[in-house]
């Protein structure tokens, strides 16, 4: 049995990984966090995707109490705006298109109409990407048998608060926090397992598996352990980023129930809404405009005034080669990083700690569980990097050196396979266990102007009169069903936001 457990580092995923780790191990077991207030936190990862929900209820956080600490607001999907056309705008929204029949998927029966007698886009039969449209959000939980719910949730929250909020959580579980810089690390001379950390203030902490949350630098997985990055930036060519916050302009703005993302010549702005202000950013690639471009495209793109000094942050698209190795894992940015377009890295995390939990080592440390750890952790990675790598390469632009290199890129075969395939069947290849499933990928597909010539040929036995009134019918429930719902700021101000204004006041401050 394991006893001690040595985090390092106490970022969003370190926080994370101490109180998944308090939760669901026996008390028996010793947790201890090592972090330094002298190394910053990369802290802006503020979009999140459904699936965080799990990870907060398996806590046991009341969700009101979270949201209201973190600034939290409702996210129901991404906006992508400028990407296959200048001009172009589309959801990614967390929602089914319409409804399946006979266990056939919607868009089939939306693809079967002769184009010029469509008088909808496919997104106008998805509630959470109408919703968004209108800035309207209504607090449902899932439930399939009702078009009108048949949407799913995520947050936009301050990441620099869900630490200390985990962080205060964790410590209540019976964490132990050291402050303090980790200065040498040592190993054992025989089978070169991590023994322990000395910090700066002379304290030895030693442990019998160490985690790895250390950010970009790798203290452990890479800095000690020697273990290689897989660099993807020939695939996703954005390497810096930079992020700011801004303010709203009125106490009482409109504040959008999701994220937005917009293709600028090298790369892509996002701007993230929370109770207070706005998160923005400029992801660019530096091979393409200068860091001082990125920077003036930014404070041109954001809409309200900026309050604080912009931030560059410079990382490379890519995985460590194995994210277990020995007695470490590693587990958030110092195991890989993609781009944040699909906000996908609390999610990795999140699936990195479940998986640890699920394999989790005693010992003997048998390489079976680091190796079906490593194997599923780089499905999850390689899944999610084609996801993103779409974005990139269906697009039509051709007015910059940026957009002409990623449309003409060679991409992974399962890229090229995946988008041949809905192109010639109307067909998404996906797994049930994928971060992106159907609707996911099909909301970026069509998004993309990626338009299938077949569809499913089980919908011959449908009269096309049927099929129209069926649509009809679909979209007047979407249409009925965001009409019912109060404004994004309404929801939230009932939900969870008693201190809108207040918190509003202090960001302008
Ligand atoms: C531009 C950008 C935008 C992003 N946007 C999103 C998003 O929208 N959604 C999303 O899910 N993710 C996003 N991310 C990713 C997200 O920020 C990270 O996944 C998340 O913050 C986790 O970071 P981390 O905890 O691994 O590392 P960090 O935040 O870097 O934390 C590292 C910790 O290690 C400690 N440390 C390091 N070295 C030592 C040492 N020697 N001794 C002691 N302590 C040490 C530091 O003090 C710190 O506490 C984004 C990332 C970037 C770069």
């Amino acid at each position: 049995m394991i006893k001690n457990i040595v985090i390092v580092g106490g970022g969003t995923a370190g926080w994370m990984t101490a109180s998944a780790l308090a939760r669901h191990l026996p008390e028996a077991c010793d947790i201890t966090l090592v972090e330094s207030e002298q190394i910053a936190k990369v802290g802006v990862g503020e979009a999140t995707i459904p699936v965080i929900r799990q990870f907060n209820a398996a806590l046991g956080i009341d969700e009101k109490e979270f949201m209201s600490r973190t600034n939290a607001t409702f996210k129901l999907g991404i906006r992508f705006e400028n990407w296959a056309r200048k001009g172009d705008a589309y959801n990614h929204a967390f929602g089914f298109f319409g409804r399946p029949i006979n266990d056939i998927s919607f868009h089939h029966f939306w693809l079967s109409i002769n184009q010029s007698e469509k008088d909808a886009w496919i997104h106008d039969f998805n509630v959470p990407s109408v919703a968004s449209d209108l800035n309207r959000y209504a607090h449902r939980q899932y439930n399939d048998e009702q078009m009108g719910s048949r949407y799913f949730y995520a947050f936009q929250f301050d990441a620099h608060l869900y630490a200390d909020y985990l962080s205060e959580w964790a410590q209540q579980k019976g964490v132990t926090r050291k402050e303090g810089i980790v200065n040498e690390v040592s190993t054992n001379p025989e089978n070169g397992f991590i023994t322990g950390l000395t910090l700066d203030n002379g304290e030895v902490i030693s442990g019998d598996l160490f985690i790895d949350c250390s950010g970009f630098r790798g203290l452990l997985i890479n800095q000690t352990l020697g273990i290689d990055f897989l660099d993807w930036s020939h695939w996703l060519p954005c390497n810096r980023a930079w992020a700011v916050s801004s303010a709203y302009p009125s106490r009482d703005a409109e504040i959008p129930p999701y994220t937005r993302a917009k293709a600028l010549t090298a790369g892509w702005q996002w701007r993230i809404p929370l109770q207070n202000r706005t998160g923005d950013g400029n992801v660019f690639s530096n091979n393409f405009i200068s860091e001082d471009e990125g920077l003036s495209q930014l404070l041109e793109n954001i809409e309200g005034d900026a309050i604080n000094e912009p931030r560059l942050l410079k990382f490379t698209t890519g995985k460590r080669d194995k994210l277990w190795h020995k007695n470490c894992v590693a587990i958030g940015l110092s195991g890989g990083f993609l781009e944040p377009l699909e906000s996908t890295s609390i999610a990795l995390i999140q699936g990195a700690i479940m998986l640890l939990l699920k394999h989790f080592p005693d010992n003997n440390f048998d390489p079976i569980r680091e190796q079906e750890f490593n194997r599923r952790m780089t499905q999850k990675y390689e899944e999610s990097r084609d996801f993103l790598i779409l974005h990139y390469h269906a697009t039509e632009r051709d007015d910059t050196e940026f957009w002409n290199y990623c449309r003409t890129m060679s991409v992974p075969d399962e890229v090229k396979f995946r988008i041949e395939l809905f192109k010639k069947t109307g067909f998404v290849s996906h797994n049930q266990s994928d971060l992106f499933i159907e609707h996911n990928w099909l909301a970026v597909l069509f998004g993309q102007r990626i338009i299938p010539e077949n569809y499913d040929p089980r919908i011959e036995r449908f009269a096309s009169q049927e099929i129209k009134e069926l649509l009809q019918v679909m979209k007047q429930e979407t249409r009925d069903a965001v009409t019912a719902m109060p404004i994004h700021n309404e929801t939230l101000k009932n939900y969870c936001a008693g201190d809108l204004i207040s918190n509003f006041e202090q960001a302008k401050r």
